[in-house]
């Protein structure tokens, strides 16, 4: 028997109308160099139509692909609702690719077009000849100092090309299914790869960031939205956003800790979602110029583990209350979040939220051994982590992958348990995981207690070959200036939170641990920068 119910196509178009009629007193600001810069919801309303309009008269139709190459900032936001919105395709250009890398996605993806902000000019322009399919590039603001077009390629200001377009447009309706936005991975662990989002995996992925066992953002908030919109489409946050009617703060390319922190005393953000490092930076500032961020009362922090340390420094020195989160750009990325059970009390609590969390009910979570067998939700036995959902990718854009895949179920390469109440806990990628005379040692565990150390700000474990055992970990950590730690007195710290044989004998101290383009540690570069003697 068929449902009685309306078979409505979920759309962007629909977040964009409702966020900008009945939210249109939220506001999107964005931080320049002259501070604040404000939108409200009503007026990026009326900007995306005569964006759209605006594109369809540089002649695009049906699904051709518009590219951002921006930070985070309100035209941006503009982008993300106006392209998918009039059935194009929106591709979020990693800004931090290699110049090779770029090429590749952009002209992997066919963009047609590509708008970008004006600082990021000598970043796109030397790039520019070799990308093929593109015929407009649309610098935001009003002059496109600087970038000259090669041949076949016509320059516009953003400015300029909207200012006499109609505010309204009729948005087609779209089918949910189609392709609304895409965005490759960052290329951590290899090639970057294409995912394709949907209007409907969109749409539902934003009901789940509003949901209070998720990340609970709610009419009213003020999310401070630093994860880049070129990561993982910013977490979901600006769609989450205009379905709810949280106001956006939007750092653009001010991502330093003393500009952060400044921002964050001026606009008062009541949430944020940021990987570690960008916390770690923040904290360490704020140690030498103390300010109350307490306003900012939830903290969403994934793409990688959480060292626990972190999490207690920022609710016992700040007031702020950390939200561990586990997903990839293939899962839209919200995965799994550490909210604890509801009759939990005190360190139990603290226990479920170190964890990477339990999945929400729309997305299914199983662990497979080598052997391929599914191994039971028992809290201890390890397997791959493999998911599938509505908003989990089930291929990648235009390669074949089926490695990546196991019968309908995404393998994630990620490698941990799961309890009997959800919660997994994550030990390693797979590529990561440190295999010591037939035994696993997880490198995430190891930075996890380095960096519970006082006067430890950074440290990143790799596997590294070893006559007797085969890999034994290697600890690069980065030291607080002046402080008198020692290799040996590490070592002592360590000595009672990991088991003995796990130990590591090899440390080198470095002044930073190298980062991937979004802020992670670059493990793949440790390793390298180990095998060519960078590393001692
Ligand atoms: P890339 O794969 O290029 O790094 P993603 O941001 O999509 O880009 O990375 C997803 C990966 O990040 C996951 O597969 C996992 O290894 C890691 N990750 C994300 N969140 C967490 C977390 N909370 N704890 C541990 N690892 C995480």
């Amino acid at each position: 028997m068929l449902s009685t119910m309306q078979d409505a196509p979920l759309s962007i178009a629909q977040l964009l109308r409702h966020g900008s009629t009945v939210h249109g007193g939220a506001e999107v600001v964005t931080w320049t160099d002259a501070g604040p810069q404000r939108r409200s919801y009503a007026e990026v309303g009326r900007r995306c139509a005569a964006l759209a309009h605006a594109l369809r008269g540089l002649g695009v139709a049906g699904d051709e692909r518009v590219a951002t190459f921006m930070w985070n900032n309100a035209e941006h936001l503009e982008a993300y609702l106006a392209v998918p919105s009039m059935g194009a395709v929106l591709h979020t250009l990693n800004i931090r690719l290699f110049p090779e890398q770029l090429v590749h996605v952009a002209n992997h993806a066919e963009d047609h077009v590509i708008i970008v902000d004006p600082t990021l000019i000598p970043l796109l322009a030397p790039q520019l000849p070799q990308l093929t399919t593109v015929k407009h590039v649309i610098v935001t603001g009003d002059s496109t100092a600087g970038l000259e077009a090669p041949e076949g390629v016509q320059v516009h200001t953003y400015e300029a090309l909207i200012a006499d377009q109609p505010t309204e447009f009729d948005w087609p309706e779209v089918d949910e299914r189609a392709a609304a936005a895409m965005c490759y991975t960052s290329g951590t662990t290899g090639d970057p790869k294409g995912v394709v989002y949907s209007h409907r995996s969109i749409y539902l992925h934003s009901m789940q960031v509003c949901m209070t066992e998720g990340p609970g953002l709610k009419q009213g908030d003020r999310a401070l939205a630093v994860v880049p919109q070129f990561h993982a489409m910013s977490w979901g946050l600006p769609y989450a956003a205009f379905m709810i009617g949280a106001s956006l703060i939007m750092p653009d390319r001010f991502l330093q800790p003393a500009p952060l922190a400044e921002l964050i005393a001026a606009e008062r953000p009541t949430f944020a979602a940021a990987v570690p490092t960008i916390w770690l930076g923040l904290h360490q500032y704020l140690e030498q110029k103390p300010q109350d961020i307490s306003y900012m009362k939830e903290v969403l922090i994934g793409g990688s583990a959480v060292p626990p340390s972190l999490m207690h420094v920022f609710e016992n020195e700040h007031g702020v209350s950390v939200l561990h989160a586990w997903g990839m750009t293939e899962t839209s990325p919200l995965g799994s979040v550490a909210r604890p059970p509801a009759d939990s009390e005190g360190d139990d609590r603290w226990r479920y939220r170190y964890t990477q969390g339990r999945f929400p009910a729309s997305v299914q979570a199983r662990l497979v051994d080598d052997a391929g067998e599914v191994v039971p939700n028992d809290g201890t036995s390890i397997g791959e982590l493999e998911v599938r959902g509505p908003w989990i990718t089930g291929s990648y854009y235009g390669v074949d992958a089926a490695d990546k895949f196991d019968n309908g179920w995404l393998r994630t390469g990620d490698v941990g348990s799961i309890t009997p109440d959800g919660y997994l806990t994550l030990t390693d990628r797979t590529k990561d995981i440190i295999k010591s005379g037939g035994e696993w040692i997880s490198s995430v565990d190891l930075e996890n207690a380095v960096m519970g150390h006082p006067d430890v700000l950074e440290a990143a474990v790799i596997g590294v070959p070893d006559e007797k055992w085969d890999e034994r970990p290697l600890v690069a950590v980065v030291l607080r200036e002046g402080s008198p730690a020692t290799v040996d007195s590490l070592r002592d710290f360590l000595s009672d939170k990991v088991a003995k044989w796990q130990l590591p004998e090899n440390w080198t101290v470095v002044s930073e641990v190298p980062k991937t383009s979004v802020g992670k540690f670059d493990k793949k570069r440790l390793r390298s920068q180990y095998q060519d003697g960078g590393l001692d």
